[in-house]
């Protein structure tokens, strides 16, 4: 834990990994508050707001997140699944896994929370106050809500990279490719539909023809090192932090919110819950955050426009 403090630690090569272990270092400082109007009073002021989001923003939407335990596609935790080794074994039980999460996104709406933020980024661009969304989800409904300002820490599930040549691109296609079409059902005793590696998606690039995977970040992969200089940057940046709808136990993403509340900085918890790291934080507000943030983020009676 002593690391995570470090600020050396958020450096190029941190990975992505989940832990349920909830021992910190227990600082003496008042437990956090819920009161709404003293939030109120500092969000009035901030210029330069972070907020950080997880899979409780997009469940709330109704994408399934594979986040909480008893959350399972067949028989597998997203954990078991979203490795560089399980890719590397069983790639198409992988593919069958994205697939599904690709089509369960497709057709899903932002959420009062996705909304919320976008018009706070809106409103507050034309004062000259920003707004940055630096978020754990993998879909794109932050960006479908108008949120544009937006730093997709684990990756898109609509991009595909090639494990031959590192292309990236965007892909929006349903089903990604023939063979996928009406697989990845996640029942428990759905078998493998065992796809053979080349009716898998495939790279289009010039004479690659390449394995594609999702554009993701597996459990125990680094962060892209672009984005998480941008991140420094705003962490730095920012004078009030949201961490909203996430459980807090997935790193590196899960020290954002007590680095920056290390410096002294309002940070705001939102989440169904309190996390292992609601004690870090100012501010905790409990319940859906489709109902906690809306108001949060309002105008404010001393915004003029
Ligand atoms: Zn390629």
């Amino acid at each position: 834990m002593m690391l995570l403090q470090n600020r050396a630690a958020i450096a190029v090569g941190l990975r992505m990994c989940s832990t349920h272990v909830t021992k910190g270092p227990v600082i003496e400082k008042p437990r956090p508050t819920s009161d709404m109007s003293e939030f109120r009073k500092v969000f009035s002021k901030a210029k330069h707001i972070a907020i950080i989001t997880g899979s409780g923003v997009s469940a709330e939407s109704g994408v399934p997140t594979f986040r909480r335990e008893n959350e399972k596609w067949r028989k597998w935790q997203s954990q078991d699944l979203a490795t560089p080794e399980a890719f590397s074994r069983y790639p198409a039980r992988v593919w069958e896994f994205y697939h599904y999460r690709r089509e369960a996104v497709i057709n899903k709406k932002p959420s009062a929370a996705h909304l919320a933020i976008a018009e706070c980024e809106a409103r507050l661009r034309k004062q000259g106050r920003s707004v940055v969304v630096i978020t754990q989800c993998i879909d794109d409904l932050h960006r479908q809500a108008g949120s544009k300002h937006v730093l997709k820490i684990h990756g898109s599930l609509m991009e595909t990279r090639c494990v031959s040549c590192g292309h990236v691109t965007v892909n929006k296609r349903s089903p990604i490719c023939a063979a996928l079409k009406g697989k990845g059902a996640p029942g428990p005793d759905v078998a493998d539909a065992q796809i053979p590696v080349d009716k898998l998606p495939r790279c289009d690039e010039r004479d690659c023809h390449g394995l594609l995977r999702p554009n993701v970040v597996f459990f125990g992969e680094t962060l892209d090192s672009h984005i998480l200089t941008q991140v420094e940057k705003e962490m730095e940046l920012c004078d009030l932090c949201l961490v909203v709808g996430t459980s807090s136990i997935v790193y590196p993403a899960a020290m954002f919110g007590p680095r920056i509340a290390s410096r002294g900085v309002p940070v705001a918890e939102f989440n169904l819950q309190t996390t292992p790291k609601t004690e870090y934080f100012m501010y905790h507000f409990q319940g859906p955050c489709g109902t906690t943030l809306p108001p949060a983020l309002a105008k404010h009676e001393s915004e003029r426009f």
